[in-house]
């Protein structure tokens, strides 16, 4: 894996993201640095980009 500069090094690199798991519907955290969410219950990991694409067609509510 390539070297790169962290810039979430002094940050906690997860971030509760508002998202829901599109397995389980559990919790997922944004992997920030890798751009992708991984969700709490199930561990199942998804590029953000496809989070984001998933919900904004089937909105939670
Ligand atoms: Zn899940």
């Amino acid at each position: 894996m390539a070297e790169f500069d962290n810039p979430y090094v002094d940050e906690d690199p997860f971030v509760r993201a508002h998202f829901d798991c599109l397995d389980c519907g559990g919790k997922l955290w944004e992997y920030a640095i890798q751009g992708q969410m991984v969700c709490e219950d199930c561990r199942s990991v998804f590029p953000s980009e496809h989070v984001f694409d998933a919900q904004i067609s089937h909105p939670a509510d």
